[in-house]
C-alpha cells in the first residue's frame, strides 16, 4: 500500500507518500522563520502553524506524487518524542485522515524516521548496522537488527546537550543566524579548526562512558572563549570559533561511532538525524570509515532533517513487517523510549 506520512514534532509540517520502500512524493511547511526573533521554537507558535499547514502540506504531497486521497493505504503519524501541543495537532489530522479513509493508522517514533530516511535513498538497513542519531534533541548510538520489529539495542547517549543543541547554542553566542547548525558550518568554511583547542568530552575514558557524549562543556569552553575575547575588547574570531567547535563535534562524534563498529564487530555505521548534514561531520566519517574498512551511509541532505517522508518510511516498513497498527484512540508519547520504531500502543483514558 502506500504509506502516508505525517511529522509534526518540531517546526516543521511535513507529508510524504511512501510504497515499498520508495519515495513518491513530499511537501514540507516550515514555521521556522517566525520563531528566529525568539532564538528558538517557541510551542504555541508552532502548533498553530501545524494547524495552518496540515491540510495543504497533506494536498501537496499527494499532488507531487500524482496521487488522491484515495490511493493512500496507511496513515503513519509522529506521536512522539517532540513538543506535546506540536505532535497532537499531527496526530489529530492522521487520526482524521485515517477514519476518513478506513486505512490503518501507525505512530511511528521520531527517530525511527530519521534512522529510516537513509532506506529511502540507499535501500534496506544490513542486520546488523550503527545507527548514529545526532540531531537537535538527541545524540544516541544504536545497534540496530531491525527497526521495524524493535530490536534495537541503545548503546548510549548524551549526558546532557545534543550536538545540534551544541551548534544552537553556541550560534547565539557568537552572534550568528538561528539556526545555528546550519550557520556554524557555513561560518566554519572561512576558519582554522586548529584555532581553538576546543576539549574533546568523554574521549578519554572512563571505559563505561565509551559510548555516552556531553557537548554541555564544549558550550562553555566555546562561550568562554568568546567572552575573553569581548573583556579584552579584540574582535572576536568567530569563523575560527565555528570551525574549530565543528571539529572538536566531529572529532567525538565519529570517534566514538567507528569505535561502537569495531567493538560490536559491525561493518555498516548509519548516520542521520540533522546534524548528519553537517559538512565537517560527513567528511571525518567518510574518513574514519573508510581507514577502519567500514561501510558508511549518510541521507542526502533533505532527508537529515525532519519532513513527512522519513515518517512515512517507517510506516512503509511497519506495514511490510505485519506490525499492530495504533488505535484510533492512541494518545502522543513526548518522551517514547528510542528502543521502539512504533508507538507501543498508550490508549487514552
Ligand atoms: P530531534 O530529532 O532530536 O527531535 P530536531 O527534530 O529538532 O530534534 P533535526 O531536525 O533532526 O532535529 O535537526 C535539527 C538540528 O540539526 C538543529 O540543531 C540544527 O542546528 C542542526 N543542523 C542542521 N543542519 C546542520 C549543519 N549543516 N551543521 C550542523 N548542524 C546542523
Ligand atoms: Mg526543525
Ligand atoms: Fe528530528
Amino acid at each position: 500500500p502506500v504509506v502516508l506520512g505525517i511529522e509534526s514534532s518540531c517546526d516543521e509540517t511535513g507529508a510524504g507518500l511512501v510504497r515499498d520502500g520508495r519515495l513518491l512524493g513530499h511537501a514540507l511547511a516550515s514555521s521556522m522563520d517566525e520563531h528566529a526573533r525568539f532564538g528558538g521554537v517557541v510551542p504555541e507558535i508552532a502548533a498553530r502553524a501545524h494547524v495552518h499547514a496540515l491540510t495543504p502540506v497533506v494536498r501537496g504531497a499527494l499532488a507531487d506524487a500524482g496521487l488522491r486521497a484515495a490511493d493512500i493505504g496507511a496513515v503513519a503519524v509522529t506521536t512522539g518524542p517532540g513538543l506535546s501541543g506540536a505532535l497532537q495537532v499531527g496526530l489529530a489530522g492522521a487520526k482524521g485522515l485515517a477514519y476518513a479513509l478506513g486505512v490503518p493508522l501507525y505512530g511511528v517514533h521520531h527517530l525511527a524516521g530519521h534512522v529510516a530516511a537513509d532506506t529511502l535513498e540507499h535501500g534496506p538497513l544490513p542486520d546488523p548496522c550503527m545507527v548514529l542519531i545526532v540531531s537537535g534533541g538527541h545524540t544516541s548510538l544504536l545497534l540496530v537488527r531491525d527497526l521495524a520489529r524493535d530490536r534495537i539495542v541503545h548503546l548510549g547517549d548524551t549526558l546532557d546537550d545534543a550536538a545540534g543543541e551544541c551548534f544552537d547554542k553556541v550560534a547565539r553566542v557568537f552572534g550568528l543566524p538561528y539556526p545555528g547548525g546550519p550557520a556554524i558550518d557555513r561560518t566554519a568554511r572561512e576558519g582554522d579548526p586548529r584555532a581553538v583547542p576546543f576539549p574533546r568530552p568523554l574521549t578519554a575514558g572512563p571505559p563505561e562512558k565509551r559510548f555516552t557524549f556531553s557537548f554541555s562543556g564544549l558550550k562553555t569552553a566555546a562561550a568562554r572563549w568568546a567572552e575573553s575575547h569581548h573583556a579584552g575588547g579584540r574582535p572576536l574570531p568567530v569563523a575560527d570559533g565555528a570551525a574549530a567547535l565543528q571539529e572538536a563535534v566531529a572529532d567525538v562524534l565519529t570517534r566514538k561511532a567507528v569505535a561502537a563498529c569495531s567493538e560490536h564487530g559491525v561493518g555498516t555505521l548509519v548516520v542521520v538525524g540533522g546534524v548528519a548534514a553537517n559538512s565537517r561531520v560527513r567528511a571525518l566519517a567518510e574518513k574514519r570509515c573508510t581507514a577502519a574498512g567500514i561501510t558508511l551511509r549518510v541521507p542526502p541532505l533533505r532527508l537529515c532533517t525532519d519532513n513527512g517522508a522519513i515518517i512515512a518510511a517507517v510506516g512503509d516498513l511497519l506495514v511490510r513487517a505485519g506490525a499492530e497498527p495504533a488505535p484510533l484512540d492512541v494518545s502522543i508519547d513526548p518522551s517514547a523510549p528510542l528502543e521502539y520504531a512504533a508507538l507501543h500502543p498508550v490508549t487514552a483514558g
